[in-house]
């Protein structure tokens, strides 16, 4: 026969609990990780399990006997209780709620509690039992899940922001105090999102990334902590040994399919130990950061995609208007010159006719390339529509507006653009150059460009003309 342990508890043969052996709560309840108390019919305490041992600071006998009212942070707790649930007449079963109790040592702590009469087959109240769960935890993650899902749905906050505030929410959740959202390739760790109370470590910091942590959690795949590295394995690590963090939990962020980099928390101070809660919490909150990152990327590309002339690859009619909005203010702010080049390539209805509408793409292409080499800045060159193209010449005069004009008109007429195997042509352009006035506007501007492009046609094209002011 197996030998059962003796533990403390139903000593005398209790009416009401008779039937329920103590060896067989042992059974039951003694292995549960969920604090377990049960109490006969008059809430005295009949059997208490480890964990509720644990969890309340009493031990053995010391509680065994005892009214379950020692239990509860008031007397008006117990007595509440009694009346809705824990009395002779009680049929409602097992319940969840959450309650008030006090330790052995006199805290008190909130707890989640499931608890209700025993019965037997002949409806005869057996007892009490009551299954024991210290809220805070269960509490805390349910209200940082709440937190997550608020941030991650927020239309208030653009993608960057939402990042930010993971990283809050993550440091207070784990109460470690660093957060850093890197972006790693090769041996680069570059900070993109982080908070640190100190500002040591700043969004565009850059670290060698065997200096960090991160290195095994990239090698692990998976989150991974420890919450004391001066008493671990780590502790031969660079970053302890220079930086002397002490706690840290981090995860490897995937973006498409790709590591984009980590995620991680840590303090110079060691923590409490983390659980697997804690890694699946890192985990969720390393998807969600990959979420708003991707979410990012495709934002930055379509915006780019709506400001790209598909054809050329230049700045295309949307764009050029805002930046040239931005050049001209910037320029009557600060006295420094502005000019621009309207850009009209001859003829091109002749290429379409002659060689195809193919070749005439052909040709666009590439004097949008020589635009390129010579415009300094690519968002400074943009096509408007058509054949028609413009420079914008910030901190440029007319004067040097009319060198550069100049310099294409040459460079164009040397390059010859193939417009079918075995053909090739070249083209020549027309141009209008307006400088900046005072009293310009960006539509004021465009139009005295526009004006002098025409003067070009009319008077012969292949030549730039200079518009009065
Ligand atoms: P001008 O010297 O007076 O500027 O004469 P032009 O023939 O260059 O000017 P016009 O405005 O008469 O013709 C421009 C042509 O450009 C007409 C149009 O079909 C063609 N075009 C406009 N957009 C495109 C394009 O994206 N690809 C091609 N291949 N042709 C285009
Ligand atoms: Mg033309
Ligand atoms: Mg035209």
């Amino acid at each position: 026969m197996k030998v059962k342990r003796a533990r403390p508890m139903l000593k005398e043969s209790s009416a009401t609990l008779a039937h329920v052996s103590p060896t067989l709560l042992a059974d039951f309840f003694d292995h549960l990780p969920e604090a377990v108390v049960v109490a006969d019919a008059e809430r005295r305490i009949r059997y208490a399990n480890p964990a509720a041992e644990a969890l309340f600071g009493y031990r053995g006998d010391e509680w065994i006997g005892r009214q379950t009212s020692m239990l509860y942070a008031t007397p008006d707790d117990f007595a509440e209780q009694g009346q809705k649930r824990y009395n002779r007449f009680s049929r409602i079963g097992m319940q969840a709620y959450r309650i008030r109790y006090r330790c052995a040592d006199g805290t008190v702590f909130l707890a989640h509690t499931s608890g209700g009469a025993m019965r037997d087959e002949r409806d005869q109240l057996r007892g009490f039992i009551g299954l024991v769960r210290p809220a805070e935890a269960a509490e805390k993650t349910v209200d940082t899940l709440q937190r997550l899902h608020a941030i991650t749905a927020s239309t208030a906050l653009d993608e960057a922001a939402r990042i930010d505030e993971i990283l809050t929410l993550g440091a207070r959740h784990f109460g470690l105090d660093l957060a850093v959202q890197s972006r790693i390739r090769g041996e680069d760790f570059r900070v993109e999102h982080c908070l640190d109370p100190t500002h040591g470590i700043n969004p565009g910091d850059s670290f060698p990334l065997s200096g960090t942590y991160c290195v095994h959690t990239l090698k692990a795949h998976e989150p991974i902590g420890f919450h004391h590295a001066g008493e671990s394995e780590i502790r031969v690590h660079p970053c302890y040994r220079e930086f002397g963090l002490e706690a840290y939990i981090g995860c490897p962020i995937q973006v498409d399919g790709e590591v984009h980099g980590t995620l991680n928390f840590s303090s110079l101070n060691p923590c409490r130990p983390f659980s697997r809660d804690d890694l699946i919490f890192m985990q969720l909150l390393a998807d969600s950061v990959g979420h708003e990152i991707h979410q990012q990327m495709m934002r930055k590309q379509l915006s780019a995609q709506a400001r790209t002339d598909e054809l050329t690859g230049l700045s295309n009619r949307r764009a050029v208007m805002e930046t040239l909005e931005w050049q001209v203010a910037h320029s009557q702010r600060s006295g420094l010159p502005l000019t621009v080049l309207l850009l009209d390539l001859d003829y091109f209805k002749r290429i379409n006719d002659t060689w195809g509408h193919g070749a005439g793409d052909a040709v666009l292409r590439a004097f949008a390339r020589l635009l390129m080499d010579v415009g300094r800045e690519v968002d400074l060159c943009g096509r408007l529509g058509g054949e028609e193209f413009i420079l914008m010449l910030p901190d440029t005069t007319a004067e040097g507006g009319r060198a550069l004009g100049q310099r294409l008109r040459e460079q164009l007429a040397g390059t010859t653009m193939a417009v079918a195997a075995d053909q090739r042509i070249t083209a020549s352009l027309s141009g209008g150059l307006a400088a900046l006035t005072d009293s310009d506007t960006v539509e004021s501007l465009l139009k005295r460009a526009d004006q002098a492009l025409y003067a070009a046609k009319q008077s012969g094209r292949d030549r730039i003309c200079e518009a009065s002011s």
